[in-house]
C-alpha cells in the first residue's frame, strides 16, 4: 500500500491489538505495569524511555496513541503529553530555559502564558521580552546573546494575529533560538509548523483536538533530541496526560480533519455575513481578504480555522447585551467544540486588565469571539442575528 495521508493516519494509527484482537482500542487505566523477572525490572527502570511500560506517570499504551497520531499528523519525530494545555506550555518552558535565559513571545499570546511570562519566569531570573505580530521586523532588534527562545500562537487567541512562520523560522536559525509554536487554533489538520521550520510544536488538546469539550489535555512533538528531555521533565515532576484523556483524545483524531473542515465552513460563513452588518465595525477571519495577515494565512494554513471574531461599535456595553440575548449559542470560555461558543473577554475572562493590558493582548471593548461549532449554519446565524438586533 502507498505511505497512508494524514487523513487517514489519524483514523488507523494504533497500539498493537491486545490478545482479544478488539477493533476499538481500549482504555489501559492502570497505573502501573508488571514484570516477568527482577532483570526484567531493573532493565526497564535502566532505559529511562517510554519504549517500556513501566508506570502510567512515565508512559501507557492510551496514552502512546494519542502521542502518536499527533506525531504523525504534524510531521514531527516524537512527541509527549501533557494533562492540560498549560502544563505543556509550561513544561516546554521550565525544560529549555533556565536562570539568565532569555525569551521572546508575541504580546498576543493566551491569558495563562501572559501570566507565566510576566509573573512567574521572573521569580526564577528568566527575562521575557514581548513583540506586537503585526510588527515582526521588530523581533532581530529583540534578540539577545542570552535569549533561548521564541514563543508564537498562529492564529493567536482571541486576536487571531497571524505570523509568517517561515520568516520567524530562519531568524530563530540563524541565531540558535529555539522556535516554539502553539499551534492550538489551527490544529495539524489546517497548519503543521514544522513542515515551515517550528522546532516544537504544542497543543492545548482541550480544544479542537477534543472538539466535544468533554475532556483537558496537552501536548508537545518535535525532534528526538528537544523531545527526550521533556519526556524525562514531565515524567520527574508530574504534569502527564491520564489514559482515560487520551482515549478520548485518541478516539477524536479519527474525526480531526472532517470536523476542522465543517467548523471552518460554519465560520468563513459567519464571517462573510457579519462583515457589512450595521452594528459591527470589522470581522476578523483569517481567510477574510480584508484580514492584514491574509497572504499569510492562505500560504501557511489549509482552511480559515474555526474561530471568528468581530468588534460591536457599541463596545463593552454592547457585548454584554449581546452574550444576553443568545437563544442557542453557547456563553462558556472553551472553544473549539461542537456546539457554536460566544465569548466576550472585555466583560469576562479579561476583564480584571486595564483597557490598555486588553489592547496590549489584541482585545478591544466590543470584541466577540465565536467558536463555530457543528450545528446547520442557518440556525447559528439566526441566533447571532437576532442577538445583534437587541444590543
Ligand atoms: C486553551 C489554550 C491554552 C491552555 O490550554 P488548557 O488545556 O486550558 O490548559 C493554551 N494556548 C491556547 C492558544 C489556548 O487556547
Amino acid at each position: 500500500m502507498a505511505k497512508p495521508r494524514p487523513e487517514t493516519k489519524a483514523v488507523r494509527i494504533q497500539t498493537d491489538k491486545t490478545a482479544q484482537k478488539e477493533h476499538s482500542t481500549p482504555l489501559f487505566l492502570t497505573s502501573s505495569f508488571t514484570y516477568d523477572s527482577a532483570e526484567d525490572m531493573a532493565a526497564a527502570f535502566a532505559a529511562e524511555s517510554p519504549e517500556v511500560n513501566i508506570y502510567t506517570r512515565f508512559s501507557n499504551p492510551s496514552v502512546d496513541e494519542f502521542i502518536d497520531k499527533i506525531t504523525a499528523l504534524e510531521g514531527a519525530e516524537d512527541g509527549v503529553a501533557t494533562g492540560t494545555g498549560m502544563a505543556a506550555v509550561f513544561a516546554t518552558f521550565m525544560t529549555f530555559l533556565s536562570k539568565g535565559d532569555h525569551i521572546i513571545s508575541a504580546s498576543a499570546v493566551f491569558g495563562s502564558t501572559h501570566t507565566i511570562l510576566t509573573k512567574y519566569l521572573p521569580k526564577w531570573g528568566i527575562d521575557y521580552s514581548y513583540f506586537d505580530m503585526d510588527k515582526p521586523g521588530d523581533i532581530a532588534s529583540l534578540i539577545r546573546p542570552e535569549t533561548k527562545m521564541l514563543y508564537v500562537e498562529t492564529p493567536s487567541n482571541p486576536g487571531l494575529n497571524i505570523i509568517d512562520i517561515r520568516y520567524v523560522a530562519d531568524l530563530c536559525k540563524e541565531n540558535n533560538i529555539l522556535f516554539v509554536v502553539d499551534n492550538c487554533f489551527a490544529t495539524p489538520a489546517v497548519q503543521q509548523p514544522i513542515s515551515f521550520g517550528a522546532d516544537l510544536v504544542l497543543h492545548s488538546a482541550t480544544k479542537f483536538i477534543d472538539g466535544q469539550g468533554r475532556v483537558l489535555g496537552g501536548v508537545i512533538v518535535g525532534r528526538k533530541e528537544l523531545i527526550h528531555p521533556l519526556y524525562l521533565f514531565i515524567r520527574n515532576t508530574g504534569p502527564s496526560m491520564s489514559p482515560f484523556n487520551a482515549w478520548v483524545l485518541s478516539k477524536s483524531l479519527e474525526t480531526l480533519f472532517i470536523r476542522m473542515e465543517k467548523h471552518a465552513e460554519n465560520a468563513a460563513a459567519i464571517a462573510l455575513r457579519l462583515q457589512d452588518h450595521a452594528k459591527i465595525s470589522s470581522v476578523r477571519y483569517p481567510f477574510l481578504p480584508s484580514h492584514p495577515q491574509y497572504a499569510i494565512a492562505k500560504s501557511q494554513m489549509s482552511n480559515g480555522g474555526g474561530i471568528v471574531t468581530f468588534e460591536l461599535k457599541g463596545g463593552i456595553e454592547s457585548g454584554r447585551a449581546f452574550l444576553n440575548a443568545l437563544q442557542m449559542i453557547s456563553m462558556t470560555n472553551n472553544l473549539g467544540d461542537s456546539r457554536t461558543i460566544a465569548s466576550h473577554p472585555a466583560s469576562t475572562t479579561h476583564s480584571k486588565l486595564t483597557d490598555a493590558e486588553r489592547r496590549a493582548v489584541g482585545i478591544t471593548p466590543g470584541l466577540i469571539r465565536i467558536s463555530a461549532g457543528l450545528e446547520h449554519i442557518e440556525d447559528i446565524l439566526g441566533d447571532i442575528l437576532q442577538a445583534l438586533d437587541k444590543c
